[in-house]
């Protein structure tokens, strides 16, 4: 059976991008490496529009968080750590290990980040000296409000980190435009390619916080990054093969246009909420501008668990979502919908699961889901 992943990474890869990495390998020290790099560079700065320094690093999504700390912060920095699911609690605890003092303000899970919150602890805990918060929580499927958030830190005098690594290419993130400092992503959730490429974007704050950080860093200092880059080249051999297929991953984004790209992402988020809605299911996310654009958390009807619902959907139709994180691994299952995802991508999967649920005896309004996903594309 063909098999059809929905997750929010890694995303299914295009074609062309699959093809493109199988090309015979070249010299990372020589020049046509270096056009490639400078190419897809600068196709990465364009996906966080941006003018400052953008680096590439051979690594997955977290190792930019430890990036980010230990270029830009010393042991017992204050930071506040904005927790609205996993991601959240995962990078504030790397922070914990690096010796940060870490002051948490946590969102109930399924909500998103209130800036009036973050405005109340900046004035009656600070100074910090860094804010994390997570453009895309990706295990609660909650999208944040960082322009906002961005504001109030600024204010505050902190630096402004932002985990856009399932967000970047799904909802607006303009690095320059919103005053951010830092801020990271990953090449198997917003490059349209598999995983081992991660990104870290660099503002003129950010580096001045680097003179002064006292963290001990190697692999990571984005001041060796910035060196090579110079001549075209990173530090250490870089995954050549990955280049390749960024390179055409952003040839198509780059066709689609970021525009097209958000607005895709949107109409078809608010199709599947209206789908699985109609269909009878509980989203996990309550209010829709709060809901992530590139991922969909369900509660599986009473009776069934997650694993369950996750198995038999793709023992039925070979469509693989993803489970819960964390405290919620037994509450929910998450739909990725990022990357190249389509209509028919949302029809079928709602659809598939109607069919799935009935079988296992959950009373859905059978068909009900496709016909309210139909008049939300109709509309939108
Ligand atoms: C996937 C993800 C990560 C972790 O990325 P890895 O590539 O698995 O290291 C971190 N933050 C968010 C929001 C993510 O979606």
């Amino acid at each position: 059976m063909k098999k059809r992943l929905y997750l929010p990474g890694p995303v299914e890869v295009p074609d062309s991008v699959a093809r493109a990495m199988s090309a015979p390998m070249i010299n990372h020290r020589a020049a046509n490496f270096g056009e490639l790099f400078k190419r897809v560079s600068a196709g990465v700065q364009k996906l966080f529009q941006t003018q400052h320094d953008v680096y590439l690093y051979t690594s997955s999504g977290t190792g930019m968080w430890e990036a980010a700390i230990v270029n830009f912060l010393s042991p017992g920095d204050r930071v506040l750590s904005l927790v609205s699911g996993d991601f959240g609690v995962r990078w504030a605890k790397m922070a914990d290990r690096f010796g940060l003092s870490v002051h948490r303000l946590e969102s109930e899970f399924g909500r998103a980040v209130n800036p009036a919150e973050v405005q109340a602890v900046m004035e009656r805990e600070g100074p910090f000296k860094a804010v994390f918060i997570t453009h895309n929580e990706t295990s609660t499927s909650v999208v944040n409000p960082v322009r906002e958030v961005a504001q109030i830190a600024r204010k505050h005098g902190a630096l402004v980190m932002v985990d856009a690594i399932s967000g970047l290419l799904v909802s607006d993130l303009p690095f320059d435009a919103w005053d951010l400092d830092v801020a990271m992503t990953a090449s198997q959730k917003s490059f349209w390619a598999p995983p081992g490429i991660a990104a870290l974007a660099v503002s003129p704050r950010a580096w001045e916080a680097h003179a002064s950080s006292k963290m001990p860093r190697y692999f990571w200092d984005v001041s060796m990054a910035k060196t090579f880059a110079a001549k075209g080249q990173t530090p250490f051999t870089p995954p050549i093969s990955l280049y390749f297929g960024i390179d055409e991953a952003l040839k198509l984004i780059e066709a689609e246009g970021l525009p097209a790209i958000f607005a895709r992402h949107e109409k078809l988020a608010m199709a599947l909420r209206r789908g699985l809605q109609a269909s009878g299911l509980e989203l996990f996310v309550k209010h829709d501008a709060e809901a992530s654009r590139g991922v969909t958390a369900i509660v599986p009807p009473d009776g069934l668990t997650p694993l369950e619902v996750r198995k038999a959907l793709d023992a039925d139709f070979g469509m693989v979502v993803a489970p819960g994180q964390g405290d919620l691994a037994d509450k929910i299952f998450r739909i990725g919908h990022l990357g190249t995802v389509d209509a028919v991508d949302i029809l079928a999967v709602i659809a598939a699961l109607e069919v799935t649920l009935t079988k296992l005896g959950a009373k859905l309004r059978l068909g009900e889901g496709v016909k309210a996903a139909q008049q939300a594309l109709l509309q939108a």
